[in-house]
């Protein structure tokens, strides 16, 4: 059943679409925000968050997103459990199709993020945020200073997050599952000849061990070609295997990257090819995947969509 038309309807409940919600509530735009499969997104997994401004002291990752959730119900947000499946763009009011209904909207803001693939093996989801096992060097690296740590992959990413954690971290092991890099050759060859870094060639994990002391004390690897297991003796595992942009029920709607990620219209980090829709945080940003850079994100598309509705009598 179709509801009323919304002014906004704002698709995620991480830090770029509470950050919209903010903005938009206090235009006194009512927004209507969909929450999604995780209430407060990405940082809600983890425990501490050192680089958010305006915490000299760090927060915690669920604490802050609850603030901003509770910062965003102030002006008046209202909030909805559920998943968008389909949307239809092609006239106004745009719809979105949830499990539940169909809702309708003057303009849209999705900030869907990106989701860190995750390799499976034990112990990895039980040791996932905050006790050692992570997906951002940038984020979590400063909390390994001097310590061993363990970096999974073989591209681009993975070599800056091995190159990014030698500011930190006394030993990375670079465990691949192939015996050459499939990054650049200029990152590859900054990678293999670091001192710190120690290339663990043809070699996938098996298991993060500590889950019983609740923080990682090894990684257990296997050599593809000899079958040999060792434990290398880490207190820090850095997946960086890529990350999946949660735009699929968006993508014939809208462009999209070879990778997935939204493409912004020229001109605009925020702006789509649709008038009034737009995109904000890591669903449309495979590069800095930041907390404050999200919230920016979601902060220029609320104007956006301000302006877009005060233009077209909103
Ligand atoms: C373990 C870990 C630690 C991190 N630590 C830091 C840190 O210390 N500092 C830092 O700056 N960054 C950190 N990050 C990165 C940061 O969490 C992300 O950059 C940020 O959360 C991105 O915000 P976002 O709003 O774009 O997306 P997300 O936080 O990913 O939120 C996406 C939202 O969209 C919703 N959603 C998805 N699909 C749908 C759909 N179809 N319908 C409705 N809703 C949907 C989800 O439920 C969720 O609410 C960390 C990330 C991880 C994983």
């Amino acid at each position: 059943m179709a509801s009323s038309v919304e002014n906004i309807v704002i698709i995620g409940t991480g830090c770029a679409g509470l950050t919209a919600a903010v903005y938009t509530a206090r235009a006194n735009l009512a927004p209507l925000v969909l929450e999604g499969a995780m209430p407060g997104g990405q940082l809600t997994t983890t425990s501490e968050v050192e680089n958010f401004p305006g915490f000299p002291e760090g927060v915690d990752g669920f604490q802050l997103m609850d603030n901003l959730r509770k910062q965003a119900a102030k002006f008046g947000t209202r909030f909805e459990q559920a998943r968008v499946e389909s949307v239809d763009f092609s006239a106004r009011p745009f719809k979105l199709r949830t499990g539940e209904r169909e809702l309708l909207a003057k303009t849209v803001i999705i900030a869907t993020g990106a989701s860190p693939r995750l390799t499976g093996v034990p112990g990895e989801k039980e040791l996932y945020g905050g006790k050692g096992v992570t997906t951002c060097a940038t984020c979590d690296g400063a909390f390994y200073r001097n310590m061993d740590v363990a970096v999974i992959g073989g591209g681009d990413s993975a070599c800056e997050e091995a190159l990014f954690l030698t500011r930190f971290a006394r030993r990375i092991y670079l465990v691949h599952r192939r015996d050459s890099l499939r990054a650049s050759k200029i990152m590859a060859g900054r990678t293999t000849t670091h001192p710190k870094i120690q290339m663990v060639w043809d070699s996938v994990p098996v298991e993060v061990q500590g889950v019983a002391a609740g923080a990682v004390s090894g990684l257990k690897v296997r050599n593809v070609k000899t079958g040999v297991e060792q434990v290398l003796p880490v207190k820090g595992v850095f997946m960086a295997i890529g990350h999946v942009p949660n735009t699929q029920p968006f993508a014939q709607a809208l462009d999209v990257d070879e990778n997935g990620y939204f493409r912004p219209a020229a001109g605009s980090q925020v702006k789509t090819k649709v008038p009034g829709v737009y995109v904000a945080g890591d669903c449309a940003d495979h590069v800095y995947r930041q907390a404050v850079t999200a919230a920016g994100m979601g902060c220029q598309a609320a104007i956006e969509a301000e302006r877009w509705l005060a233009g077209h009598g909103g």
